[in-house]
């Protein structure tokens, strides 16, 4: 079939040109030329889990770039998330990120020349547990996605803070 064939060949040039940003250009003559490259690298990100980073990604890209970084697919996360609770989490959430407020598809507050994407996240991570239940998803946008697992979510108070500056060893404190 056509449509495999084109995917699998996108597939393989972006394995094997991991770190390389590409354009549109290259990636049409790629897939042998089909109009639908596009579709077909949108299926390798949601369907198959490859990061691959356009300018909605990263500020460094231009429109029509592409990149992937890492040759893994990412672990089933979203992918396993039906299409239905998708729209019911982000419909719930108002189509905005829960934890920096950015909306679907408007300019980040963070960074203006990315345009809000949003993404499905755990809200206690699956890897201490928790579920692809609707009640532990929300929508998060890929800014705080990226940085989610350097994330705290309780931040210290400035009073705990000095609390453990106090404990300090003296030159440390300085
Ligand atoms: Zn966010």
């Amino acid at each position: 079939m056509a449509k495999q064939s084109s995917k699998a060949k996108l597939r393989q040039h972006f394995l094997e040109n991991i770190g390389r940003v590409m354009n549109s250009e290259e990636l049409f003559s790629v897939s042998g030329g089909v109009s639908e490259w596009a579709r077909r690298v949108r299926e390798l990100r949601l369907e198959e889990g490859y990061k691959i980073l356009t300018h909605n990604d990263r500020s460094d890209l231009k429109p029509g770039e592409y990149l992937l970084l890492d040759p893994k697919p990412q672990p089933a996360f979203a992918r396993n998330i039906s299409k239905e609770t998708r729209a019911l989490v982000l419909d719930r959430n108002g189509y905005t990120c829960q934890m920096c407020g950015a909306v679907a598809g408007e300019p980040h507050p963070y960074d203006s020349t990315r345009k809000t994407r949003l993404h499905i996240g755990h809200i206690i991570d699956k890897s201490l547990g928790g579920t692809d239940d609707p009640a532990n998803l929300r929508a998060i946008c890929s800014v705080c996605n990226e940085g989610a697992s350097n994330l705290t979510l309780v931040r210290p108070s400035s009073q705990k803070l000095l609390v453990q500056i106090r404990r300090a060893k003296g030159e440390d404190q300085l």
